[in-house]
């Protein structure tokens, strides 16, 4: 379409053409194709709820534990050990956290008490021995030790030396966590967890606590599943760990509550679902810093010293995790969501033309499917595309469309080497258009004659027998004995160089058909008149009009279509002929043209 002039050019819709191919068995896998897909789409708008506008929860979390333990610890004093029974509270073993959303319950400790600032020797770890002063640095500050050296190397027991430190004294001794884990009980605690949450582009706010809660409830994946209270025990069950295990070292667990909202007023649903996992690594070999603990100290005077006690204290740090979506229908989600899935639709289409162009005898028959030899199925394929497409050849100055009367098809010629004679270039075969007899009743005007008696070959039917005499030996490339030299420029004269037919025989301007199709004035005239009714034919301008309304004549009838005709080249032989009936008083033919 040309670049918009007027209005009328803008004003106007294209649509495209389509072939409507009437078959049962591609009428049925489209029908099919298009309800699988019809199902899927439908399944997957209601079952994802794609109808709606998705947003991200906003949530804020409370948490609170619940719990008493028992625990029985060695306290040492004046040099005797013994047992004590001690009580532990929410105060005792709860700590709050720096980061929100996670709460943290002691379940293990090792105390240092009665600390205070003064020179001690080092608990002897591996690399703290020494024998000697020299061992020992002064002011050297070991990242591993618990103070600063003061240079001197003094006993830590009979048995063991250690670089003397300024720290807090007693140094706190590096033993490994107390196995069974001290607060071991802290399975039985229960934590409340309150989660507020908002959606704030579906103006909803809700909570996990329901109005009508049973405070006493404890949560249970089946039996009770929206109850916000959990035994600490519980959680790690449902995670598949064992708390007395974990108790020892400490750990992370993760507490995740998932919110899915269907905010529509029709099937409204915005209950949280909980679920559980360990976060930290459980396979960390014992070397490799197993668990989660951390120190802190109490501190207070005594006789006027300040004095601490020191606390290393491994625990369950319980991280909760909110995410979820609240979902609302939305008009706009809608219609995006069935404009995407139209394309799919298009995929029967897509299916059934591959089906036809991979399955078409013209493909059977390459080399990839040598064992497929027009089958039924194929040679239907065949049809359905012929009907379907339409190749069309570039029409490149080099083309040219070739026809022999002895030859069936219709040869292309691409490739002419320069002062090569357009008879001797092979080309390539392609097949001849389908005759559309349609035409025959208009042709049928210009035959007076009756026609040719059936059931001889074509050939036969249209060439005479006795060929007419004629002036001059034919150039060596002619078949028919009628061609004559071209007159064309030696550049161009190759391409002129072409005889009616590829063996010796019969030339076609001695056909009778040729006669009355080609050659008639009367039949020529008409024609002309068809196309312009009030046409005055005078008598140099008739004969360039019939001559060339003649080699039109001639192209269309042999070689069957409009398109082909353009490129079509005519033979020597006809081309005289009909510049023999049809002459040019005065200069040079010009010959050949490139049409476009
Ligand atoms: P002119 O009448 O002096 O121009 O010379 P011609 O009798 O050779 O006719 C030239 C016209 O006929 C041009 O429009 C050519 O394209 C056309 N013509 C000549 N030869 C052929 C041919 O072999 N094939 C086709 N398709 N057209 C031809
Ligand atoms: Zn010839
Ligand atoms: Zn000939």
């Amino acid at each position: 379409m040309p670049a918009c002039c007027s209005w009328n050019d803008v004003l106007q819709y294209e649509t495209n053409k389509v072939t409507r191919i009437q078959s049962v068995n591609y009428g049925t896998i489209k029908w099919v194709l298009h309800v699988i897909i019809f199902s899927y789409v439908s399944f997957a708008l209601v079952s994802d709820k794609l109808y709606q506008r998705k947003e991200p929860v906003i949530s804020s979390v409370h948490t609170k534990v619940k719990g008493i333990a028992e625990v029985i610890e060695n306290v040492t004093e004046g040099g005797v050990t013994r047992p004590v029974q001690r009580i532990f509270d929410t105060a005792d073993y709860t700590f709050p956290m720096q980061q929100g959303n996670s709460f943290f319950v002691m379940t293990n400790f090792l105390k240092s008490e009665g600390q205070e600032q003064k020179l001690c020797p080092e608990f002897p770890t591996r690399s703290a021995h020494c024998y000697s002063d020299q061992g020992c640095k002064k002011g050297w500050m070991d990242p591993q030790s618990k103070g600063i050296q003061t240079g001197r190397c003094i006993p830590y027991d009979e048995r063991r030396k250690t670089c003397e430190i300024s720290a807090w004294c007693p140094a706190e001794e590096g033993k490994d966590a107390p196995r069974p884990a001290l607060l071991r009980s802290a399975e039985n605690f229960t934590v409340l967890i309150k989660n507020n949450i908002d959606f704030p582009g579906h103006n909803y706010t809700t909570r996990n606590i329901l109005p009508d809660l049973n405070v006493s409830c404890t949560f249970h994946k089946t039996r009770n599943p929206q109850c916000p209270i959990f035994r600490l025990g519980d959680i790690f069950q449902e995670a598949g760990e064992n708390f007395s295990e974990v108790a020892v070292q400490g750990g992370i667990m993760g507490i995740e509550i998932y919110w899915d909202c269907n905010l529509d007023s029709w099937s409204h649903h915005c209950y949280p679902r909980y679920s559980f996992r360990r976060l930290d690594d459980k396979y960390t070999n014992e070397s490799l810093i197993p668990g989660y603990n951390f120190r802190y100290a109490k501190y207070y005077k005594e006789n006027k010293v300040e004095k601490r006690t020191l606390i290393k204290a491994f625990g369950i740090r319980f991280d909760i995790l909110v995410f979820g979506t609240g979902g609302k229908f939305d008009i706009i989600q809608l219609v995006v969501y069935i404009g995407s899935t139209l394309s799919y639709f298009g995929l029967a289409t897509v299916f059934i033309d591959f089906l036809i162009t991979t399955y078409s005898s013209t493909f059977c028959r390459s080399s990839v499917y040598p064992y497929c030899k027009c089958c039924e199925f194929c040679a239907v394929n065949e049809y359905y595309y012929g009907k379907k497409c339409e190749s069309v050849t570039e029409p490149k100055p080099t083309l040219k469309y070739v026809s022999f009367v002895d030859e069936p098809h219709i040869r292309i010629v691409d490739k002419q080497l320069l002062g090569k004679s357009l008879q001797l270039v092979k080309g390539q075969e392609v097949l001849r258009p389908q005759m559309d007899f349609t035409d025959l009743s208009r042709l049928s005007l210009f035959l007076h004659n009756s026609p040719p008696a059936p059931g001889q070959p074509e050939e036969v039917q249209l060439l005479c027998k006795e060929a007419p005499p004629r002036s001059g030996p034919s150039p060596g490339w002619c078949q028919c004995g009628n061609c004559l030299p071209s007159r064309l420029p030696e550049n161009r004269r190759a391409l002129e160089e072409l005889c009616c037919r590829r063996a010796p025989g019969p030339c076609i301007t001695t056909s009778e058909l040729f006669r009355k199709l080609v050659l008639s004035r009367q039949a020529l005239q008409l024609l002309l008149l068809y196309q312009e009714p009030l046409l005055v034919l005078e008598e140099e301008a008739a004969n360039r009009r019939l001559r060339h309304c003649a080699y039109r004549c001639y192209t269309i009838w042999r070689f069957g279509s409009q398109d082909l005709a353009d490129f079509a080249i005519l033979p020597s032989c006809c081309r005289w002929r009909i510049r023999k009936a049809f002459p040019k008083t005065e200069g040079q033919y010009s010959g050949f043209k490139y049409p476009y």
